[in-house]
C-alpha cells in the first residue's frame, strides 16, 4: 500500500528528514516550501496526503488546510496538521480547518509511518466513492463528498480491553465524562471479541500487554472477521515496545498511544478513528440510498428503466460469454387508458403496483424485474429454454386474467396483459434490438387479441418484424 505525500514546510530540514523516511518505505514524495505553492500542487497533483506544517511565513498550515477543504476539487484528500509538540490548541484550530489528523514535532517515525498508512487506507475508501461520484454523474445524479471533519465524533461506543484496573478505569473516566462515551471494558479478549460480534462498537481499544492473552493474536482475530474488519484499533503500548508495534500495524491495528496515557492524545486520537469510521459509514448510506433512489421506480419497487438499460447490456455480455440464452419478456397492460378513465388516475396506480407485484411474484428471484414506464414492464430472464420462457409468461397473463385486482375502494377490477417475449440472437444483438424484438412480439400479441403470450422465434422472419415496425 503506497500513496503519493506532499510534504509542505518552510524549512529545508525538516522537508528533508520526512521525505527522507518516506521515501525509504516507498511513499512517493513531492515537497512545497510555502502555502501558495502548496496550494497550487494539490490542485494539479492530486496528492494522496499532505502532511502540513502550521508555522509558515505568509500564510499558515490553518489557511491552507481551510482552502483545501473548501475547494470542491479536493476535500476528500486527507491532511495531515504537523504541529509543535503540545499545543493543544493548534490541534483544536486545526480541527476546525478540517484536519484529518495530526503529528507533533519532532516527528517520531512510527507515528509518522502510522498516520500516513491509516489515511492511505482511508483515501482509497475516498476515491472508491469519488469514481461512485462519477458514475452518478453519468446517470444524472449530484452527488458531492462531504468533509470527514465536519463529522460529529462524541458518544462514541468504545470496546476497550485492558486487563490492567487502573488503567480500564482511568479510560473509561477520561471517554465517558469528556466525550459522553459508551465504554464497555473487558479482561478476556475472547469475550470481548464475542461482544464486539454482537454490538455495533465504534473503536476497538487494546491493550498490547496483556497479561494473560496474546494481544496480536486479538488483532488478527478482529481483522479475520468480516464484520469486524473496517473496525478501528487504537492499541496502548508501553515506550518502549517497538517490536510489537511495527508487528501490530502489518496486522492492521490503525494507530497507537503511549503509555502512560495523556487526556488530550487519548481525546484526539481515539476522536480521530472515531470520525473516520462514521464518515466511511455515511458515505457508504449516503451511497446506498442515492443509489437506491436512482434505480427504483417509485410507484411499482421495481427497478426502472434507467437501470434496465445500464444493466441489459451487462447481463447480454455475461450471456454470450458463457454461451447461455437470455430471454425479455415485454408486459403491456390491455386497454389500460379505459381503468384511468374509468376509476381515474389514483387507482389506476393501485392496478400498476399490483400487476407489478403479481409479475415479480411469478418469475424467479434472479430475473430482473423493471418498470419501463407507463403500463408497460420488462422481464429479463438468464439462462432458460424458451419453453420455460413461454410457461413463465403463460403464467403470469394466467395470474392476472384469472383474478381480478381489488383496489382500495373496494372495487374488483379485471385487468388482463399481452405479452411479448425474444430471444438474445448472437454477440451482435444490442439491448436496444432485443427490447425492440420483444416489443414487436408483444404487438403481435395485442393483434391477436390481447390476453395473449407471442414468442418471437425462428419462424417469424423479418417481414413479420417490418409489419409491427
Ligand atoms: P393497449 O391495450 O393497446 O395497450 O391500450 P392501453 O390503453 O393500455 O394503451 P395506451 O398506451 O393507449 O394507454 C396507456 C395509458 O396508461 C395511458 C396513461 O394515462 C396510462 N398511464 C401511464 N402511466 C401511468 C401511471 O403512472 N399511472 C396511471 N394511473 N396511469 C398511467
Ligand atoms: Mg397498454
Ligand atoms: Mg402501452
Amino acid at each position: 500500500m503506497t500513496a503519493r505525500v506532499l510534504i509542505v514546510d518552510d524549512m529545508p530540514a525538516n522537508v528533508k528528514l520526512l521525505e527522507a523516511r518516506l521515501s525509504s518505505e516507498y511513499f512517493e514524495v513531492m515537497t512545497a516550501e510555502d502555502g501558495p505553492s502548496a496550494l497550487e500542487r494539490i490542485e494539479k497533483e492530486a496528492p494522496d496526503i499532505v502532511l502540513l506544517d502550521v508555522m509558515m511565513p505568509g500564510m499558515s498550515g490553518f489557511e491552507v488546510c481551510e482552502k483545501v477543504k473548501s475547494n470542491p476539487k479536493t476535500p476528500h484528500i486527507p491532511i495531515v496538521i504537523v504541529t509543535a509538540l503540545s499545543e493543544s490548541k493548534d490541534r483544536i484550530q486545526g480541527l476546525e480547518a478540517g484536519a484529518d489528523d495530526f503529528l507533533t514535532k519532532p516527528v517520531n517515525d512510527k507515528a509518522l509511518l502510522a498516520r500516513v498508512r491509516n489515511l492511505t487506507r482511508l483515501k482509497m475508501m475516498m476515491d472508491a466513492f469519488q469514481s461512485r461520484a462519477e458514475t452518478y454523474e453519468q446517470l444524472g445524479l449530484e452527488y458531492g463528498i462531504p468533509a470527514i471533519a465536519r463529522e460529529d465524533a462524541s458518544k462514541a461506543s468504545v470496546l476497550l480491553i485492558e486487563d490492567n484496573a487502573d488503567s480500564a478505569s482511568h479510560i473509561r473516566e477520561i471517554l465517558q465524562t469528556r466525550m459522553d462515551d459508551d465504554v464497555a471494558v473487558f479482561e478476556d479478549g475472547t469475550v470481548a471479541i464475542d461482544s464486539a460480534l454482537e454490538d455495533s462498537y465504534e473503536i476497538v481499544i487494546l491493550s498490547l500487554d496483556l497479561l494473560k492473552e496474546d494481544s496480536l493474536r486479538l488483532v488478527a482475530q478482529l481483522r479475520a472477521r468480516e464484520e469486524l474488519r473496517n473496525l478501528p484499533i487504537l492499541v496502548l503500548v508501553e515506550e518502549r515496545e517497538e517490536e510489537i508495534l511495527a508487528k501490530a500495524f502489518e496486522l492492521g491495528v490503525n494507530d497507537y498511544l503511549v503509555r502512560p496515557i495523556e487526556t488530550s492524545e487519548l481525546i484526539l486520537r481515539s476522536r480521530t478513528q472515531v470520525r473516520h469510521r462514521r464518515y466511511q459509514d455515511r458515505l457508504n448510506s449516503d451511497y446506498r440510498d442515492t443509489l437506491a433512489m436512482a434505480i427504483t421506480d417509485s410507484l411499482s419497487g421495481l427497478y426502472n428503466r434507467r437501470y434496465l438499460e445500464t444493466h441489459l447490456p451487462r447481463m447480454m455480455q455475461e450471456a454470450i460469454h458463457d454461451m447461455k440464452d437470455l430471454t425479455v419478456i415485454m408486459v403491456d397492460i390491455d386497454h389500460f387508458k379505459d381503468v384511468n378513465d374509468r376509476y381515474g388516475h389514483a387507482t389506476g396506480d393501485d392496478v400498476l403496483k399490483e400487476v407489478a407485484k403479481r409479475v415479480r411474484d411469478n418469475v424467479r428471484s434472479f430475473d430482473l424485474v423493471t418498470r419501463l414506464g407507463g403500463e408497460e414492464f420488462v422481464v429479463v430472464m438468464p439462462d432458460c429454454s424458451m419453453q420455460f420462457v413461454r410457461a413463465t409468461a403463460e403464467r403470469v397473463r394466467a395470474r392476472l386474467s384469472d383474478l381480478p385486482i381489488v383496489v382500495s375502494g373496494g372495487e374488483r377490477i379485471p385487468v388482463t396483459v399481452s405479452l411479448g417475449c425474444a430471444q438474445i440472437t448472437g454477440p451482435t444483438d444490442t439491448a436496444e434490438a432485443l427490447l425492440k424484438r420483444a416489443d414487436h412480439a408483444m404487438y403481435k400479441a395485442k393483434e391477436l387479441g390481447r390476453n395473449k403470450v407471442w414468442v418471437l422465434d425462428d419462424e417469424d422472419d423479418e417481414s413479420d418484424i417490418e409489419r409491427f415496425a
